[in-house]
């Protein structure tokens, strides 16, 4: 039996400006492409769990314009139920402009727009759904205020909580209590360094880093290992879980196609192991391809590797 799956979180559009060189002050310069392309941490988890099979729907908020719909639209073809995200008037879809040259360098401007308006009183008007959600994900791109009432909320639901801590949060920002309230936490190696305190990436601090949030109150911690795969540390185990060998032309969204494979898995019953196992395997297939919602896999996929 299916339990249900709620993510808190941001959409984003992306939108890719190519060109030969970026323009310095002042000057104009001719662009060769410009692509726009469905993205925010909790649209992307939204998406890659809908598609897995998950019985997910997402809160989140887009602006009143031709973006918002898009995203929203985009959800919704996933299967997951996106008919609860709202939609602001006066304020813009959240947007990112990314100018890219033909070295391949980028800059980037986001502006978190809508985003901002997914706060408390959103959360509280949708307290039901909440209510009515096995499994409560969320990252970090929507009001401080909002991941923090969410996540005391679940859990006061005696909800399972998941936080993916991306992108990553300055630790002295962060309450105390929130460690407690979380079940799972899924940091990727970068994240998980900053989490802790600590400065440098090295296997000895992840399992410091992974050793420290254990201490802090969060039961599980999955750490994201990029080609690695996945580190799982609970107070009971260790274990690597490695990722399948790919070629990899992609690594966006990545992290986002592992949580939300990782938490449809969840959501069916398997164990973590099993979740994990599916996670990987749906990511490894994610960067093998080009964008962030457009490269991630349908259940049939994940499952015809795993068999
Ligand atoms: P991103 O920010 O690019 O979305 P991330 O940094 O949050 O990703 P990663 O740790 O890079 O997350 O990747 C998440 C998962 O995706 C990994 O645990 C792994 O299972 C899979 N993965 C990532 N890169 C590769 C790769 N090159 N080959 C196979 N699997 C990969």
């Amino acid at each position: 039996m299916k339990k249900r799956i709620l993510i808190i979180g941001s959409l984003n559009m992306d939108m890719i400006i190519e060109m030969k060189r970026m323009p310095a002050i002042g000057e104009t310069v001719l662009g060769d492409n410009l692509s726009y392309i469905p993205g925010g941490k909790g649209a992307n988890q939204a998406y890659a769990a809908g598609r897995l099979g998950g019985d997910v729907a997402m809160l989140g908020c887009v602006g009143d314009d031709n973006m918002g719909e898009k995203l929203v639209c985009n959800i919704a073809g996933s299967g997951a139920d996106a008919s609860f995200i709202m939609k602001t008037e006066n304020i813009p879809t959240g947007t990112a402009v990314i100018y890219v040259n033909e070295k391949g360098d980028n800059s980037i401007v986001v502006i978190s727009g809508a985003n901002n308006a997914c706060n408390v009183e959103y959360l509280k008007q949708n307290d039901n759904l909440i209510q009515e959600s096995d499994y409560v994900m969320v990252q970090m791109e929507i009001p401080l205020e909002t991941i923090m009432y969410g996540i005391r909320r679940a859990k006061e639901l005696n909800k399972t909580v998941i936080l993916n801590p991306a992108p990553a949060p300055n630790p002295k920002t962060l309450p105390e209590d929130i460690f407690e309230n979380i079940d799972y936490i899924t940091p990727n190696e970068t994240e998980l360094i900053m989490l802790s305190g600590q400065t440098k990436i090295s296997p000895e601090n992840i399992r410091e880093g992974a050793r420290i949030l254990l201490e802090k109150g969060v039961p599980n911690v999955l750490v994201t290992l990029g080609e690695k795969g996945t580190l799982y540390i609970s107070r009971q185990m260790e274990a690597l879980y490695p990722a399948r060998k790919v070629e990899a032309v992609d690594t966006t969204a990545a992290g986002d196609c592992f949580n939300g494979a990782f938490v449809t898995a969840l959501s069916e019953g398997k164990s973590v192991k099993e979740a994990v196992i599916f996670a990987n395997c749906a990511s490894s297939i994610a960067v093998t391809r080009k964008g962030a919602q457009s490269s991630i896999p349908d259940r049939k996929e994940v499952e015809d590797i795993l068999k």
